[in-house]
């Protein structure tokens, strides 16, 4: 009765927007990725984004970089991408090693090739509306909701996390929609109270299935961002057999993941035609 959420046709409508776009265009668009040592989950990232690039006529280059590199290693590789008139945007690839500063890699990157969304001027851009790059995930998660054409603007909805990357930019993008928007983290107390009163849901905690059934008001929509690992392999941060027999809720695998891809291959296109002419 109530619907899976899955963003496979939400992110292909996404590619095949983009690779028309990227086709109109005098010259491929051109993604590098930064990879920092050899972490599987990353790994795993990165051939996806590198796989869906090339499938949407985007044009991949990816920097491998060992586990000990020095940060002014990692500061002059940004650099020298900065200054790539072949490069219409780049990613640095999270989590970095511990000993590499990412507040200091994120001030290097120019906003203009900024395709994550990440520096504080795309996000302050964001906060006031300006058109940027906006941070994949967040900017799948409202796609992910209007391919449904799930109602935002009025709806209460209640954002688990807040990090820089996933919870406050989507709180804030979910804002811009003109819901009503309740953050809660990991210092919230009695969050199950919160999260009964959300019409949208979104849980980005990276807490494996933390979000049971009876925390979820009856006909709401839920948003699982969580990527976790346990025992029964990938999992969100959502127990979606439960939840999903009382509200709609997005799969893991399968959902808000597929969604940031497109929507970073989405920047990547935008970027793209402010540098190349149309032919
Ligand atoms: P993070 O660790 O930076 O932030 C987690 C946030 O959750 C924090 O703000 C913390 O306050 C909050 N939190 C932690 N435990 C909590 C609890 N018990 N109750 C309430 N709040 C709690 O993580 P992140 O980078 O924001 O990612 C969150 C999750 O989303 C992770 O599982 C990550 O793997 C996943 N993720 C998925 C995608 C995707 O494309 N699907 C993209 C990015 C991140």
């Amino acid at each position: 009765m109530y619907r899976t959420l899955t963003g496979k046709e939400a992110a292909e409508a996404v590619l095949i927007n983009v690779k028309r776009r990227a086709v109109a265009l005098d010259r491929k668009p051109a993604l590098a990725i930064v990879l920092i040592g050899k972490d599987p989950a990353s790994e795993v990232y990165v051939t996806n984004k590198m796989r869906k690039a090339e499938y949407s006529g985007i044009k991949t280059n990816l920097h491998k970089l060992p586990e000990n590199v020095k940060e002014e290693e990692v500061i002059a590789l940004v650099n020298k991408l900065n200054n790539d008139e072949h490069i219409d945007g780049y990613i640095v690839q999270s989590p970095l090693p511990k000993h590499i500063d990412e507040k200091k890699i994120l001030e290097a990157i120019s906003p203009e090739k900024d395709v994550d969304g990440w520096t504080t001027v795309n996000l302050g851009k964001m906060f006031v509306g300006t058109d940027t790059y906006l941070p994949a995930t967040p900017a799948g998660i409202i796609r992910i909701l209007e391919y449904y054409n799930i109602k935002i603007e009025g709806k209460h909805a209640v954002v688990v996390g807040r990090s820089n990357v996933v919870g406050k930019p989507a709180a804030m993008l979910l804002l811009r929609k003109n819901a009503t928007v309740t953050i809660c983290h990991s210092k919230t107390e009695n969050l199950a109270e919160y999260t009964k009163k959300a019409d949208i849901l979104v849980v980005a905690a990276g807490k494996a299935e933390m979000i049971t059934g009876d925390m979820v008001k009856k006909g709401a929509v839920v948003i699982d961002v969580g990527i976790n690992k346990n025992e029964k392999g990938i999992v969100g941060d959502v127990k979606f057999d439960e939840v999903i027999k009382k509200a709609d809720c997005s799969p893991v695998p399968g959902g808000v993941g597929l969604m940031t891809v497109a929507m970073l291959l989405d920047n990547v296109v935008k970027a793209a035609e402010k540098n190349v002419g149309t032919s």
